[in-house]
């Protein structure tokens, strides 16, 4: 019963009430058998209706709630060029009638950046991009730290990843979420949950919810982003800031967030960049219905799918942190972006290859 009691305590904190039905857990047991896992379960919030689902959903359902990012006419946000936080922010924005100012850095362009690019482009959306991450940060050093609430042009700030507290209040609710349905009988209590790590909220978020919901379960979070930005050290940090929002809040008491285990080895080239073991993650859960991209999930998967042939590990639970694809797109939407950008994009934008 501590989920409920926790969610009670939970439940005067704004958000947009975007999330209200669970998503549902699918069962693979002909997967779980091929790995040797004894459950293996999957974490639909692909399956969530607002904003084409995914965890981001879940963390903007509280961040856009509150002040100013709730108020202001436009909101500014910095991500890849396939950013699912951007893309999920444009889904907002059109919803609530802002609008967005997208900075934006190049990634390799994977399955699933093109489809998040041109969502954001024919949306209510302006672009800026940047041929690095680096050269985004120092242009805009605003969007990267958290010091102001508000861009040089005025407009909210939306924090990276949306990884805030309020943002990772979204995943632990989630966490909540699945405490009732372990303890409806739906799954079996997993001993790891399995999750991409990019900016952290996912992981923190979840691992302070499993705790307060009395779950034993593990996070296991695989690293999709470079190591300095992926340390125990910024998780033990996130953590401690949503442990103590809670507490300010009167959430009491909050205890230790559940274990995480960082997982390195499975980045690749780097950010954005797929490797072979995610893609043939995505295959093999395509399989199965489940359609998961090369970047975050699928890395994600390919750790699993590498421990489970390590070691023994329990009942495992895979959250399906991405959205629904394909996203609906204007046809014309090249011609929404920076000229460098749709010239680097190449033969996706119709012109020659570089
Ligand atoms: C943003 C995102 C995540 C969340 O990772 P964080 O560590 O919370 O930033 C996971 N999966 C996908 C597909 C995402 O786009």
């Amino acid at each position: 019963m501590r989920d409920a009691a926790a969610l009670r305590m939970i439940d005067p904190i704004p958000r947009l009430g975007w999330v209200d039905a669970p998503s549902p857990v699918t069962a693979l047991p002909r997967l779980a058998s091929a790995l040797g896992v004894e459950f293996l379960g999957v974490k639909r919030d692909d399956l969530c209706e607002p904003l084409h689902g995914g965890m981001k959903m879940r963390k903007l359902d509280y961040v856009l709630a509150a002040p100013p990012l709730s108020t202001a006419a436009a909101w500014s946000a910095a991500g890849g060029i396939g950013s699912g936080n951007v893309a999920a922010l444009v889904a907002a924005a059109q919803r609530l009638g802002r609008r967005v100012h997208a900075h934006l850095f190049w990634t390799d362009v994977s399955r699933g950046v093109l489809d998040n690019l041109a969502f954001t482009a024919s949306g209510p959306a302006s672009i800026r991009f940047y041929p690095s991450r680096a050269e985004l940060a120092l242009a805009r050093p605003s969007l990267f730290l958290p010091l102001r609430a508000r861009d040089d042009d005025g407009a909210a700030i939306v924090p990276l990843g949306a990884t805030s507290a309020l943002g990772m209040l979204g995943a632990a609710r989630a966490a909540l979420e699945l405490g009732a349905q372990i303890r409806a009988g739906e799954l079996p209590e997993p001993a790891r949950v399995y999750v991409p790590l990019g900016s952290g909220g996912t992981a923190a978020g979840l691992a302070v919810g499993l705790a307060l919901g009395g779950l034993r379960s593990r996070v296991v979070a695989v690293a999709v982003v470079e190591r300095l930005l992926a340390s125990r050290f910024r998780l033990r940090a996130l953590t401690a800031e949503l442990r103590a929002a809670l507490a300010r809040r009167g959430v009491a008491p909050v205890p230790p967030a559940a274990p995480i285990d960082v997982v390195h080895g499975h980045l690749g080239r780097g950010y954005g960049s797929p490797t072979p073991a995610s893609l043939a993650a995505c295959d093999a859960l395509a399989a199965e219905g489940i359609s998961l991209e090369p970047v975050y999930t699928g890395k994600a998967m390919a750790a699993l799918m590498a421990h489970a042939r390590e070691r023994r590990l329990g009942p495992v639970l895979f959250w399906q942190t991405a959205r629904r694809e394909p996203l609906p797109r204007h046809d014309g939407f090249c011609e929404r972006l920076p000229a460098a950008l749709s010239r680097r994009l190449g033969a996706h934008c119709g012109g020659g290859s570089r």
